[in-house]
Order: C-alpha cells, then sequence, then structure tokens
C-alpha cells in the first residue's frame, strides 16, 4: 500500500503540493484529476524519486521511499509521451530497464516477449518503434512499465495523445491489465470521463491540495464545492 503524508513542495512562488495526504491500497487504481499545472506531474515524480518533497514521507509497503534512490523503489513510471528509444528496436525498449538491472539478456528478452504478448503485441519485438502505430507504441510503453514487476505504477496522462476512439479501446485494455496484475497504480489526467472509467477512486487536485477524494459515483452524487461540481461536469 502507498501512502503519501503531508508531502510539500514548492518551485519558488509556486506550491504545488500543499500538505498533501493521499493512500493507494494494493491492487486499486487511483486517479489523480485536476486541472493543468496543479501539480500533478510533480507528485508522480515525487513518488518516482525524480523530484525530491521538501516536507513530508512516501511510504510504500510500509517503507519510506523518501531516502532511497529512484532505481531503489520499485517505481514504474510511464510519461504522457512514453518517450520509447526510437534507436532500439521494441524488443530492446520493453528489455531495457531489466538488462539495466543486470538481467540476463536472454532472460531479459524472453521477459519481454512475454510482456508484449500480454498486451496483444506477440511478433512485434523486432519492429523499429517508428513503424509502430500511436496505439501500438502506447502498450509498448506499458509492456515496458510492466515487464519489470513494479510494486506501483504510474501513469502521466497515458491516453492524452490518442484519438478517442483509440483512447477507449486502449482504457480498456488497461484496465483489464492492471486488473490482472494486481499492480497498485495511479494515472493523471485532467479528462474526468478517463478518470471515472478507469480509476476505482479519484482524488480531485487543485494547487497541490486534495479538494475530494472518492469513488466516482460519490463525487457525482456529492461533490464538496461547486468547483469540483463544474470540474467533474456535474451539470451536464
Ligand atoms: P500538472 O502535471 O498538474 O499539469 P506539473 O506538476 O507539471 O502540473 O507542474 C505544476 C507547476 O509547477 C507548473 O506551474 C510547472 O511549470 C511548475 N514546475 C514543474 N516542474 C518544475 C521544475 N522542475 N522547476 C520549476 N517549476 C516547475
Ligand atoms: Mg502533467
Amino acid at each position: 500500500m502507498l501512502e503519501l503524508v503531508n508531502l510539500c513542495k514548492a518551485f519558488g512562488q509556486r506550491v504545488v503540493a500543499d500538505h498533501l495526504s493521499l493512500t493507494v491500497a494494493d491492487g486499486e487504481t487511483l486517479a489523480l484529476l485536476g486541472p493543468s499545472g496543479c501539480g500533478k506531474s510533480t507528485l508522480l515524480k515525487m513518488i518516482a524519486g525524480l523530484e525530491r518533497p521538501d516536507a513530508g514521507q512516501i511510504r510504500l509497503g510500509g517503507v519510506d521511499l523518501t531516502a532511497l534512490a529512484p532505481e531503489a523503489r520499485q517505481v514504474a513510471l510511464m510519461f504522457q509521451d512514453f518517450a520509447l528509444f526510437p534507436h532500439l528496436d521494441v524488443r530492446d525498449n520493453v528489455a531495457f530497464g531489466l538488462i539495466e538491472r543486470r538481467l540476463p539478456r536472454r532472460e531479459a528478452y524472453a521477459r519481454a516477449e512475454r510482456a508484449l504478448a500480454e498486451l496483444g503485441l506477440a511478433g512485434y519485438g523486432a519492429r523499429r518503434v517508428w513503424t509502430l502505430s500511436g496505439g501500438e507504441q502506447q502498450r509498448v510503453a506499458l509492456a515496458r512499465a510492466l515487464v519489470t514487476s513494479p510494486r506501483l505504477l504510474l501513469l502521466d496522462e497515458p491516453f492524452s495523445s490518442l484519438d478517442a476512439h483509440l483512447r477507449q479501446s486502449l482504457q480498456a485494455e488497461f484496465r483489464r491489465r492492471l486488473a490482472a496484475a494486481h499492480i497498485p497504480a495511479i494515472l493523471v489526467t485532467h479528462d474526468r470521463a478517463e478518470a471515472f472509467a478507469l480509476a476505482d477512486r479519484v482524488a480531485v487536485l487543485q494547487q497541490g491540495k486534495v479538494v475530494q477524494c472518492g469513488r466516482p459515483q460519490e463525487l457525482l452524487a456529492a461533490p464538496r464545492n461547486a468547483w469540483v461540481a463544474s470540474f467533474i461536469g456535474y451539470h451536464n
């Protein structure tokens, strides 16, 4: 279980985490929903160890991560633009993190092939990244995130660059894969439909604060204030 306790972070005058506390249970998907610039990506970076909080604690399975290096956290982060390596083929992209962790190449490739097959990409290993469609690249990025068996998956607007039709089919696939892998996940999005479709619980963020956190039905039935109501499209 992930626990964020009183996290604080500011860039100069700009506060992006304001005594922020949240938990994610085992196997749960939590969506972070909030307007652009409210601090969603920074929060994921702090959990992954790419940004340092000014104060507060990040615990995973009871262990304080704050002092651990990013590689030691067993947390996988999948960015918005998924950042595959264009000079590597699909198999090497997926196996990259395993080879970096000094797994023998043969075993790393076998695990990469398995992860690809689970996402419907059997036979794609030797393909160059630039020959893939956006949706295929997205699934390669998810395979790369899952192949290291992370204890927590962080997804930063993973569908925002895709067209509406592809977004819907990939969302369903992600939900199935995450449920099957039973890995807790945080999904960052500014799209309320995506948050409500994919997450067990939704945390609505505004300027580094959790304004409301609950199940989708709870938020829709009883938004805490007028801002939450309008942000989640309560009046639609
Ligand atoms: P979101 O993902 O919710 O859109 P971010 O967490 O990316 O928001 O950014 C929140 C605010 O912090 C933005 O104003 C952004 O410009 C600023 N910010 C993010 N990272 C840095 C950084 N490393 N240095 C200075 N300002 C930053
Ligand atoms: Mg962001």
